[in-house]
């Protein structure tokens, strides 16, 4: 890539002190060629700056680092089927239906606290951070050198540095070590390994509807299951044979949440909400007869978090529920 000039590449990389950044190749037709409109779209608006590990671990935002690992989700969601039958039982015996008082902990509540020791995200702090959507506007300049001089300066440029220092609006990191270790640890290509971590994060762009301020349903287990499995779905659908079979090699080293990328094709979120967003019934019944249900969700998640600040807590749910049928999907 260093040995291009830019104006070959649709997009700005800028390498911040990764010496494995030199590896990667941005000039390859394969990379561009394979991308929808939508993804190009934010592409070329969006740069990328290579960081090293030590960056990466810096600019990971502490509130992300959490994973499912899938062995206890599959566990818990096995403790939730049984207790969800004993309650139908107990229903059918009694007679009464009772709906979940609020102070009870559901499914959620379960599988967050199951996050909280650390032990998922141990066990994949080297595949989570490797790729990063980031609004570097949000970062102060006392932040950003420091990020600065944890890099390798021998690859590091004045004109990439300006451009991080400077740079007032979203942007993409891509740590180039942890691409070539995944890459190797697996024995394949670490350009396919990037390209997919790269429209992995520029999946993030396209869902990047949330306003300023508004609660970020990222943060809940809930929301980062439907997140990350449409990010990976929209990474997913841009490659072809052997190449996607790879890549689904890439996307089993990942945690739970990561796993449902088919499953989004497959199950439609609530059709009566999806009515709230202005679809005619005619449209919603082409839909359903459309097996690709995943343009569709990625619509309504989209739209979800636009309007975040007002969805009400039966609006939440059903997105719960579908992370839920997600992650069932996903682990089984
Ligand atoms: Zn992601």
């Amino acid at each position: 890539m260093n040995q291009r000039k830019m104006t070959d590449i649709p997009v700005q990389v800028f390498n911040l002190g990764s010496p494995a950044g030199t590896q990667m190749d941005f000039g390859r037709d394969a990379l561009w060629s394979r991308m929808d409109s939508e993804i190009g779209f934010e592409a070329v608006n969006l740069p990328v700056f290579l960081v090293n590990p030590n960056q990466m671990d810096m600019l990971y935002p502490p509130e992300y680092r959490r994973a499912l690992d899938p062995e206890r989700t599959r566990k818990l969601l096995q403790e939730e089927a049984l207790r969800e039958a004993q309650k139908r039982e107990r229903e059918q015996e009694t007679g009464e239906w009772r709906e979940r008082r609020e102070e009870e902990p559901d499914f959620f509540d379960r599988l967050q606290r199951s996050e909280e020791d650390q032990i998922g995200w141990s066990k994949y702090s080297e595949v989570i951070p490797v790729g990063l959507y980031l609004h570097l506007e949000r970062c102060n300049q006392n932040f950003r050198s420091g990020v600065l001089k944890q890099g390798d300066e021998n690859v590091r440029t004045a004109e990439a540095e300006n451009t991080f220092l400077n740079h007032q609006a979203p942007a993409i990191l891509l740590c180039c070590e942890r691409i070539v270790d995944w890459a190797n640890r697996l024995g394949i290509s670490h350009h396919l390994v990037m390209d997919k971590v790269y429209y992995h994060e520029l999946g993030h762009a396209i869902m990047d509807t949330l306003p300023d301020g508004a609660p970020n349903p990222y943060l809940k287990s809930w929301g980062r299951i439907v997140e990350e499995s449409l990010a990976n779905a929209i990474a997913y659908r841009c490659f072809k044979g052997k190449e996607a079979r790879l890549v689904q090699r890439i996307m089993r080293e990942q945690p739970a949440e990561y796993l449902p990328y088919l499953a989004v094709s497959k199950i439609l979120v609530a059709v009566d909400w999806l009515g709230g967003l202005g679809l005619s019934e005619h449209h919603l019944k082409a839909l359903l007869h459309f097996p690709q249900y995943d343009v569709m969700n990625l619509v309504a998640w989209k739209a979800f978090k636009k309007h975040r600040r007002t969805a009400d807590r039966y609006t939440e749910d059903i997105w719960k529920d579908f992370a839920k049928h997600l992650l069932i999907e996903g682990v089984s």
